[in-house]
Order: structure tokens, then sequence, then C-alpha cells
């Protein structure tokens, strides 16, 4: 088999929008994807909550998210690809203390063009039939939890289909002429020295070195570039080649509840926030469980972001533990939502965050020829379409990526070497 101009590795969300982005530049290109599963995005992307926000506590996040989002609204309205994108908006019940620390970010973005509304705590209890004021209650004492302040109310923001914006993405990659190999598993990278002298043993360690292509299960396949998107699996394989990127692969859970009986139904389908007539997808102040609406299902999916002391652990399929919603997710909730009382889940599923333990943002860099793309941090689906396009003008040397709608970003800021982001405080 020839050699590829560019191999990547894995088709999530996020490699398939780099394959689809470099192939479109350059058409001409001979672009593989593979796979070790048999179909497209069956890794963290099938996994994920599937739902979006234009708000990040970093420019940064926000720009990669807001853009996104413009992108995937085009496909859908323009293109008539059908996302299943849905602007349910996201609710943020606050604390006092959290609305304190939300503030100022609210005003930054502001300035930016975010749009965002300001509940009272009344006016939410009236229409969520939200138990706001906790004061008095011992259980909730115990657990720690606090009266909710304020709602903050985020319109552009919502819900989409995973596997739908990934199927996307496959689809106009393969029209385009790129091939993808499902079922083929990379065991390594191939080194090669860049200058070869042909001597057994090489490259040695004073030869300057590159990522030629990968070992697979399947035998080799050589490629000029090599890019490795294998979501939470990139350290797996970067370690065996020394090369740091600083991401972790954490469990994440989440757990459907049908909304069956009138009052979760009513909850559900609450009017007035959005043209769907739905609940928006709400975080209940701190510890934040989540809840996201899934109105065309009748179901809500329920998660919590346990940052300590679950371990970082790569694991090949991630399992829900029963407890975590009897002991964890139920408790909090019911406080809040009393609609949810003796409502238990009736499918559940787990995956894993990319987490970047830097700053939460994605890393994209180059070393010796191999690409690196990920460590979305929970929130690949919503970034995917401003990374492969960061990704696929790093293939090209370029200094900026143009986002969709024209906004320029420094491709370098998410590198290693030369990282220019600030901290993300509102990962979830
Ligand atoms: C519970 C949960 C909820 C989430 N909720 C949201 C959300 O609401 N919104 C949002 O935007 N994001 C969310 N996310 C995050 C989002 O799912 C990820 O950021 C995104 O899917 C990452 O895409 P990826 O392409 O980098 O990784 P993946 O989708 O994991 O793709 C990586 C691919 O690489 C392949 N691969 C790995 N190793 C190899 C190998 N050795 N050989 C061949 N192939 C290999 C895998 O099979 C996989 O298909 C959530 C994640 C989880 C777990």
């Amino acid at each position: 088999m020839s050699e590829y101009d560019v191999v990547i590795i894995g088709a999530g969300v996020i490699g398939l929008s780099t394959a689809y982005h470099i192939k479109s530049r350059h058409p001409a290109s001979r672009v593989l994807v593979v796979d070790k599963f048999n179909a497209a995005g069956q890794g963290s992307t099938a996994k994920s909550m599937s739902a979006f926000r234009c708000l990040f506590s970093s420019k940064v996040n926000y720009l990669l998210s807001d853009s996104s989002v413009d992108f995937y609204t085009y496909v859908q309205n323009c293109l008539g690809v059908d996302l299943k994108l849905t602007f349910v908006g996201y609710l943020w019940l606050l604390s006092e203390k959290e609305y304190g620390e939300m503030r100022p970010i609210l005003k930054g973005l502001a300035a930016n063009n975010l749009k965002y509304e300001e509940y009272e705590v009344e006016v939410l209890a009236k229409k969520l039939y939200l138990n706001a004021r906790l004061a008095g209650d011992e259980e909730a004492e115990v657990l720690g939890l606090n009266d909710v302040y304020k709602g903050v109310f985020i319109p552009k923001a919502g819900i989409v289909d995973a596997d739908s914006v990934a199927k996307f993405y496959e689809e106009e990659f393969l029209r385009l002429g790129g091939e993808i190999r499902y079922g083929v598993k990379v065991e390594g990278f191939i080194v090669e020295p860049c200058k070869p002298l042909g001597i057994p043993g090489e490259p040695f360690f004073w030869q300057e070195a590159r990522v030629s292509g990968v070992k697979t299960s399947v035998g080799v396949i050589n490629a000029k570039k090599t890019v490795l998107a294998a979501g939470a699996w990139i350290p797996q394989l970067l370690d065996a080649v020394g090369i740091e990127c600083f991401i972790k692969p954490k469990k994440r859970q989440v757990f459907a509840v049908e909304a069956k009986k009138l009052e979760l139904k009513r909850l559900l389908y609450t009017e007035g926030f959005n043209p769907v007539g739905c609940m928006p997808f709400t975080i209940l102040p701190r510890p934040r469980v989540l809840i996201r609406p899934f109105p065309t299902e009748s179901v809500f999916w329920l998660s919590y972001a346990d940052d300590f002391p679950r371990a970082f652990r790569l694991e090949e399929d991630p399992q829900p533990e029963k407890n975590f919603y009897e002991y964890g997710i139920y408790q909090v909730l019911v406080k809040y939502f009393p609609q949810f009382r003796d409502c238990h889940p009736y499918s559940a599923f787990a995956g894993l965050y990319e987490i970047n333990t830097l700053d939460g943002h994605p890393v994209v860099f180059e070393e010796n020829d191999l690409i690196v793309v990920g460590g979305a941090s929970g929130s690949g689906i919503m970034k995917a379409d401003a990374i492969g396009r960061i990704a696929a003008a790093l293939y090209d040397g370029e200094e900026y990526a143009v986002l969709y709608g024209g906004r320029k970003f420094k491709v370098s800021d998410l590198s290693i070497r030369e990282r220019h982001v600030e901290r993300e405080n509102l990962q979830i």
C-alpha cells in the first residue's frame, strides 16, 4: 500500500471534523481515518449529553463554541441536514456566592455579544415549581446545599445530536473522496529518521526522527503526516513516544429518567423559555447536578461531574454505578425539584471526559510530523468544528485559522509550547 498524505487516528467528532477540514482544503490529497470501533462516533462522542452552550469563563472556549454552534446552525438551516440542533437554552441556578462569581464573567462576555437574562428566584419557583429555599431542611443542610439566589438564562445554548454531527462530517469527508477504515486498532507509531542512511536499527538517538505512520491490527500504514485524535485514548499512544499532552481520562455518568408522572411532564414541557416549549438544560447550584431535557423522548438525562476523588483512569468500557444516582444525584435533585421523588432511571450510560489538566481547553499541536488534536475537556461536541479548522490550519502551517463566520484564531494559542489561554472556570 502506498503512502497516504495524512492518516487520522480516531473517528470521533473531532477526528472527523479535522479529516473533513483537511480534505476540503486538499481535495487531491489521500486522507485516511482509522478507528478501532466499527462505526463513526462510538467513543466518547456516543456517550455525550450532547448539549451546547456559548458560555465559558474563557474567551477562547467561548469563541470555539460560539463559532461551531454558528456552523451547525448553518448546516441545519441552510444545508438542510438535521442535526437535531434545538435552542432550548441553559439555565444556571446559582447560589448567592456563585452569582457573585458569575457576574464578572457575564459582563465580560456581554461585551462580546453574549445575550443572557437574569431570573428572580420567585419567578423560577412559579415557572418550574422549583424549591429554591432550603433553609430549615435538615437533610439539605447535611448535604451542604445552598438556596437558589438567582437564575441566569443563556438563549444561545441547547441540545444537539452528537451522532448526527459526527455522521455529517463522515459523509462530507467521504463525499470529497476521503477514506475510512473501521475496526482498525492503532498499536503504535512508526518512527523513522528524517534522512535515512539505510543502517539497521535506525533511527539512532543522534538522528532527527519523525512519525511516518502507524502500526495497526491490520498492518502498517505509512503517511506523510499522522494526526492523533483518539480522545481519551490520546495519552495511551503518546506516552509510548514520550510526548506530553496533559490530557487525562475521567469517567462521567448519565442517568435517564422518564417524564411519566404529571408533575415531571409539566416540568419537562415548561413553556416560556424557548420556542420548543420545554425546560432549558438546567444546572443546579454546587455540586451542580445537570438536568438535560430530551423533549422528543419525554425523558430527562441527569448527570453530575464528580471531580474529587474520582480517579483519572482509562477504561475500555466504562459503566454507570447504581449508587451514583441513588446516593448522589437523586438526593440533591429532589431537594430542588421534589417532582423527581421516587423516580428512578430506566437506563444509564458512562463515558470518558478527556480533560486537559492545564487549563480545560483543547490542545492542538505538532511534534515530529505528528499532530495531536483533543482534550476538549467534556465539551468537544460543541467545539468540534472550530477545533477541526484549527487543526487543518496547523496542518497547512498557517499562523491563524479562520473559524466559521470569519473570526481569526491564533493556532499556537492551543499548542503546548506557546500556549496562550486563561484557565476555564465553568467546566461542568
Ligand atoms: C458523559 C459525557 C457527557 C458529555 N457531554 C457533553 C456535552 O453535553 N456537550 C459536549 O460538547 N461534549 C460533551 N461531552 C464530551 C464529548 O463527548 C467529547 O469532548 C467528544 O466526544 C470528544 O470527541 P473526540 O473525537 O475527541 O473523542 P472520541 O469520540 O472518544 O473519539 C476518539 C476515537 O478514537 C478511537 N481510538 C482510540 N484509540 C484508538 C486506537 N488505538 N486505534 C484506533 N482508534 C482509536 C476511539 O475508538 C474513538 O472512536 C461529554 C462526554 C461524556 C463522557
